[in-house]
């Protein structure tokens, strides 16, 4: 009996997963790494212990599930994405510490970036802002400011990579410099409709072509892994970045097949087929996955604190003890008595992208109880989510409706917001048994390839429903509730920028 393995590398820890041909989880292993700040708003990791954990869980997954490499049909590889490692080709070791997709040193190089009129182009051929998310900034930062850098790259002895790259290159023992087009569509540098690296974008950033990974399909052998101390090689045969391999392991595979990860923010993709949907309504496009075929494209739309309001009641205000206790707290009410908690706590993601906006609650009364500010913060999850799905289609313009919200996170596992959340969508929520979609889709998407699942249909077969909530709120009523969460909303935008009259006189 053979089995697959998904190796998941995230932000915080790296997580390795055993599956069987039913896709049913045989052994699951996780490790924790440290999170570096040397500065504010600058965010590293080790890649070096990124690595070391990560092959760490491998072994543990395996004689958890009393099994060895032999038993291994294929490798699959989900990462945290936009996070950027380059590193010495000769030594193998980087030459710095890997930068995480939160940093934001290189705003000011993005703010030239648009000074020059450089934004359309680049929204145009990458289906991104210019932010300093995404790879690209981070990788000229390295360029420039690292002792030496540009005359390495310049000699062709450095390499660039994402994570899932700098894990590839070290499984096979750096015989395989490769990025899957999904990752590499989150780097600032790709033409996401040839799927290919862009010189006018390279010109722009000033990166030598000689740093790049070769692109490969999300689906595919792209290299035969040699882990430390295994006796035989293991085919690598599929690799995604983590929401589109959640993407693919909630079973999205159609144009208008959407799915929202509810964890500290909330991740909504939406599959628009071979289509790249080029937003008017500031969502991201991106390369879905190719897997098969041609290449495939989703919208997505981010909320920067979804879980993290719930967070926020437990440590900023005192009102519940763990996270899963606000169901109860929330249900103690019948509804949140008019209060709008906007958790604006580090600005506003898609669809507004306002650094400056700031939280607010509205609507306080002397009848207000700790029940209804935890109604409101988990409305607040659900509202945020709503405002991306109505921009997705908006975008589509009618082509191919969302009809169905697949869902997982550790949020999602709440009721109550998730009915809250097919009240305000006016469609079905559908929660799957399988919460662990990420590692999933990166298991299938290897397992497809090798043929240890046959095709897609087989593996839609193999997906199971825990429940679905169907929308129960009138039309009307969610008519008023959204219109009042949007007056919220409007006086949370630019707060942080706002002075008051007295500040103003002075
Ligand atoms: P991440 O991968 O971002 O760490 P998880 O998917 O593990 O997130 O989910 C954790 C988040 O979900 C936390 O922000 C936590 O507050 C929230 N959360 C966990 N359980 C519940 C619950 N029952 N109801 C609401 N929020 C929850």
């Amino acid at each position: 009996m053979s089995f697959v393995i998904a190796l998941d590398q995230g932000t915080t820890s790296s997580r390795a997963v055993v599956y069987d041909r039913a896709g049913t989880v045989v052994a699951f292993a996780q490790r924790e790494f440290e999170q570096i700040f040397p500065h504010p708003g600058w965010v590293e990791h080790d890649a070096a212990e990124i690595w070391e954990t990560q092959i760490g869980v491998a072994r543990e997954v395996l004689s958890g599930a009393g099994i060895d490499w032999p038993d291994v049909a294929a490798i699959g590889i989900t990462n945290q994405r936009e996070t950027t490692v380059v590193w010495d080709r000769e030594t193998g070791r980087p030459v710095h510490n890997a930068i995480v997709w939160q940093d934001r040193r290189t705003a000011q190089m993005c703010e030239q970036l648009v000074a020059l009129g450089l934004e359309s182009m680049f929204r145009e051929k990458t289906g991104l802002r210019l932010d300093p998310y995404f790879s690209g900034t981070k990788l000229r930062w390295i360029l420039d400011e690292v002792d030496g850098a540009r005359d390495l790259a310049d000699a062709g002895r450095l390499a660039f990579g994402t994570v899932d790259s700098w894990l590839v290159w070290n499984l096979s023992r750096g015989s395989r410099h490769v990025t899957d087009v999904s990752n590499a569509s989150r780097t600032l540098l790709l033409n996401i409709r040839s799927g290919q690296w862009d010189d006018d974008l390279l010109a722009a950033l000033e990166i030598p072509r000689s740093v790049l990974p070769e692109v490969v399909p999300s689906s595919g052998i792209v290299a035969e892994a040699v882990p430390p101390a295994a006796s035989a090689a293991v085919p690598i045969a599929g690799i995604a970045g983590d929401q589109q391999s959640a993407l693919f392991g909630q079973m999205c595979h159609r144009a208008g097949m959407a799915k929202n990860t509810y964890g500290t923010g909330c991740f909504m993709l939406k599959n628009t087929g071979h289509v790249p949907v080029v937003s008017n309504h500031d969502l991201l496009t991106t390369v879905a996955w190719q897997a098969g075929g041609a290449l495939e494209y989703a919208l997505e739309g981010s909320v920067f604190a979804g879980g993290a309001v719930v967070q926020w009641l437990r440590d900023g205000l005192g009102i519940i003890k763990a996270a899963p206790d606000v169901e109860a707290l929330a249900a103690s009410v019948e509804h949140s008595n008019d209060t709008f908690l906007v958790p604006a706590f580090t600005g506003l993601g898609a669809p507004h992208w306002d650094p400056h906006a700031r939280g607010t609650i509205t609507g306080l009364t002397r009848g207000t109880t700790a029940g209804h500010l935890a109604r409101a913060a988990l409305e607040s999850i659900a509202f945020q989510s709503a405002e991306l799905l109505a921009a997705m289609e908006a975008d589509a313009g009618g082509a191919s409706p969302v009809t169905e919200l697949r869902v997982d996170g550790g949020a999602a596992r709440n009721d109550l917001l998730m009915q809250i959340q097919a009240d305000l969508l006016q469609i079905p929520v559908v929660r799957p048994t399988v919460a662990e979609t990420t590692a999933l889709g990166a298991a299938y998407l290897a397992g497809l390839a090798v043929g240890y699942w046959r095709s897609v249909d087989e593996i839609d077969s193999m997906w199971q429903i825990d429940r679905v909530f169907e929308p129960s709120m009138s039309t009307d009523e969610v008519a008023y509730r959204m219109g009042r969460w949007r007056a919220a909303v409007a006086r949370s935008l630019g707060w942080a920028n706002q002075k008051s009259e007295a500040e103003d006189e002075s």
